[in-house]
């Protein structure tokens, strides 16, 4: 109990705000030296509503989580955005969103400030899954850390010397789009070739149910029944746990493409961790392992030695710690 009081005082609340292409996700957020806990909650459906209507719900939505906090006798010291785009991270302006359309240079920080009164920092989300695994997570205690996450798109986050990096544009970051093929398939992005146009979830999947409709053998095959849209990455999962060869192959595939990228990051940066999350590493071990044995023999030796690849820690909840985190580390480096 005493343990306990002693952390209350020495508290600090922030709102944590999670917004991604399905939904909009809020926290109020309770941090206190060495950990943190959530303390109030909402969700939204992104689909639910345009850019005006969405800024509307979220102010709704923040003023809520203020006011439960300031009931418990606490003040909030600001509101953390992540989203799934690039932000200039000192004016909050969200450039562009890779899955929400209507959302072009909008100054997301102006349009919420004057309303929550309260300071409003945006940036990248992959940016705040590092920071988030960085500070409490798997790469706890680690100066230097990289943070891939595995989806839809393939997205990095880059912690040096405890802070993100993000670059002169705000688009540091972008292993998805790093070249593994330069004569390769076109990129969402425009280039040829890159990692996300392999190792995407939807890019599995396609190369995996072209492989089926050319005959290839798998135990998958029965649960499609002849449609072979149906195909999910938890089938190529499960499956492949239950040791079907084509889908151990498939993750297999996945890993060394991976572990290509990252034999490049590791030479480019020398990290003492590589922390990889996202909906395609609930795969774990089926590609983890390909992937750590490509990133040693292709990268330098020196540099593999005190390495370590890891899975996140947080998962799906890294967003939004990462936001309500950015708050306070942002008044660090100040
Ligand atoms: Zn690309």
């Amino acid at each position: 109990m005493k343990q306990d009081r002693r952390k209350v005082s020495n508290c600090r609340y922030t709102i944590g705000v999670d917004f991604g292409g399905t939904f909009v996700k809020l926290a109020l957020v309770r941090f206190w030296e060495k950990g943190f806990r959530i303390e109030g909650f909402s969700s939204f459906e992104t689909k639910n509503y345009n850019k005006d209507a969405l800024i509307e719900q979220m102010v709704i939505r923040i003023i809520k989580l203020k006011a439960e906090s300031t009931y418990k006798g606490n003040r909030v010291r600001g509101v953390g955005i992540g989203v799934p785009g690039r932000v200039d991270f000192d004016k909050g302006i969200v450039f562009d969103l890779t899955n929400v359309s209507g959302w072009k240079n909008v100054n997301l920080k102006d349009a919420l400030q004057p309303k929550v009164k309260i300071p409003v920092l945006v940036d990248n989300d992959a940016n705040l899954m590092a920071l988030a695994e960085s500070k409490f997570g798997a790469a706890k205690g680690h100066k230097d850390c990289i943070c891939v996450t595995m989806g839809t798109g393939i997205g990095g986050g880059i912690i040096l010397n405890h802070k993100v990096y993000r670059g002169i544009s705000f688009a540091a970051g972008e292993i998805g789009h790093m070249t593994i093929n330069e004569n390769g398939p076109l990129c969402i992005c425009g280039g040829k070739g890159c990692v996300e146009r392999y190792i995407g979830n939807r890019y599995i999947l396609e190369e995996a149910i072209r492989r089926l409709r050319g005959g290839a053998k798998s135990s998958v095959r029965a649960k499609l029944n002849g449609r072979y849209s149906n195909l999910t990455l938890e089938m190529l999962n499960s499956a492949a746990r239950k040791k079907d060869p084509f889908s151990i192959l498939i993750w297999q595939e996945v890993g060394k493409h991976m572990g290509a990228v990252l034999a490049n990051v590791v030479n480019l940066l020398n990290p003492e961790i590589i922390v990889v999350g996202g909906g395609v590493a609930k795969a774990g071990a089926l590609f983890l392992e390909p992937m750590r044995r490509i990133v040693k023999e292709r990268a330098f030796q020196v540099s593999c030695r005190n390495l370590k690849i890891v899975a996140s820690k947080f998962s799906n909840k890294a967003g939004i710690i990462g936001a309500a985190a950015l708050v306070l580390a942002n008044k660090e480096k100040k």
